[in-house]
């Protein structure tokens, strides 16, 4: 075993660790796990965990459904949560391995991740990310299903006694703690029941990771106080609905930042700003990796400090990326303000690093930044400034990125055919649905 396996099973035992969680993605970035009584911790970490992949949305066949899960031991943690039985369960998240080829399966998303990584390592590159989440907390009903009555009716900012969250919010910042997370600010965001968490930018895969467990924890806390959590990104309409900003740098692998450029009037390098042209030419398609659902879209709308335009700004946030101020050389960044926390976050990341890396590749240019309040702006001055749209439903999204090579290829032949498969069938069955819109608006009119 490695050193940091034989430090994983000394944990286990300090930790009283009765069942360990193995843990992976599927390609829409759900969790899946298989339990394992704790004992079984060290055949897992020597020969692996097998399981049938057929069952996994977005991976194999029947006829060729043997897959291995291999646990990282660098993703030990103990959850903080125990079942009415009180038993202490650990996760590990895996990678998960082809048994045909004894290679790592290429429809494993956290694959495509370590793919874009690579990447950017051959190009001497460490990539970092840092999201900012953002969710609903609702009440549940009499039979413990979730509805859309908002927990309070607190906005941005708002203190104790309007931010009646602030004990859930609380104890989900306590159990993000004991799994290791270093969280960095929590608010009450602008929609009544509205919130957000930050943690701690780390390398991209580390985050990916982070963003996973973030999720469940967060549903698992609310849920224990009663309330249904939601990463839907629009789930009211005519208010603000939640996005995941993405924080993205580059370091160099002697430490430094590779966005940073002291004498630059953003303090942004050539190479951030390669980076960041590479973000607005692939945004549409992007779109469909980072804003995968119907409902994405209707967070995408004028108005509601989502993006709606393929721009980017040191001011204002309309614009789908932003540079923020950074106090420090190692905090310059860009921030990528489309994605919503509906995404599969290792293929989100992963598409973003290769439009970015793609952009310093191909040398391109940045445009100017826009400083004005792009919502305001008409067709005929969009037009003038040159400045593109964003998709306006999921069903352009998949289209865009089907004729983008550079975003189907970050996510690999696998993924990208699944995932195209899918999002065109999800499209598929909301255009055939009657919306309550509709009946409201026809049913007695006509
Ligand atoms: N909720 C907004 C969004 O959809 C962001 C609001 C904010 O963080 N200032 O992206
Ligand atoms: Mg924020
Ligand atoms: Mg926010
Ligand atoms: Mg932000």
């Amino acid at each position: 075993l490695s050193p940091e396996a034989e430090d994983v099973l000394d944990e286990i035992d300090e930790q009283d660790v009765d069942f360990l969680r193995l843990q992976f993605s599927d390609i829409l970035g759900t969790p899946k796990n298989v339990s394992i009584p704790a004992e079984q911790a060290e055949k897992a970490f020597e020969e692996g965990i097998y399981f049938d992949g057929s069952s996994i949305n977005g991976f194999v066949r029947i006829q060729e459904s043997d897959m291995r899960l291999e646990p990282d031991p660098s993703t030990f943690a103990v959850l903080p949560w125990r079942n009415s039985e009180k038993v202490t369960s650990a996760r590990l998240i895996c990678d998960v391995i082809d048994t045909s080829t004894g290679e790592p399966f290429p429809g494993d998303p956290r694959r495509v991740l370590k793919n874009a990584v690579q990447r950017a390592h051959d190009m001497g590159y460490t990539v970092n990310a840092g999201p900012e989440p953002e969710f609903f907390l609702f009440e549940e009903d009499e039979n413990g299903s979730a509805t859309t009555t908002t927990h309070d009716s607190g906005g941005y900012f708002d203190l104790a006694p309007k931010d009646l969250a602030q004990d859930v919010r609380g104890d989900i910042i306590y159990g993000l703690q004991e799994m290791d997370f270093e969280v960095e600010a929590s608010h009450h965001e602008v929609a009544e029941g509205q919130h957000e968490i930050d943690f701690k930018y780390d390398d991209a895969l580390t985050t990916a990771d982070n963003i996973v467990t973030f999720r469940s924890v967060v549903r698992a806390i609310a849920a224990e106080h009663d309330l249904h959590a939601t990463f839907m990104p629009k789930p009211i309409p005519r208010i603000n609905g939640s996005g995941m900003h993405t924080h993205l740098s580059l370091f160099t692998e002697g430490g430094d930042n590779a966005f940073h450029d002291e004498d630059d009037e953003f303090n942004l390098s050539d190479t951030a700003k390669q980076f960041l042209a590479g973000v607005l030419e692939h945004a549409p398609a992007l779109a469909a990796v980072t804003n995968p659902t119907v409902n994405s879209y209707k967070r995408l709308v004028p108005g509601y400090e989502a993006p709606v335009y393929v721009a980017w700004s040191d001011v204002n946030r309309s614009a789908l990326i932003r540079k923020p101020a950074a106090r420090v050389p190692a905090a310059s960044r860009i921030e990528a303000r489309f994605p919503d926390p509906s995404c599969n976050p290792y293929l989100a990341l992963a598409a973003l690093i290769h439009a970015g890396l793609d952009g310093i590749e191909n040398d391109l240019d940045c445009p100017d930044p826009v400083r004005e309040n792009i919502y305001e702006f008409d067709e005929e001055k969009r037009e003038e400034y040159g400045i593109e749209t964003l998709p306006s439903n999921l069903g352009e999204a998949v289209d865009a990125l089907e004729n983008d090579e550079v975003i189907m290829g970050a996510l690999g032949e696998h993924v990208s055919e699944k995932f195209v498969e899918a999002k065109s069938q999800e499209f598929e069955e909301y255009l055939v649905e009657v919306s309550e819109w509709e009946i409201d608006r026809y049913l007695e009119k006509f």
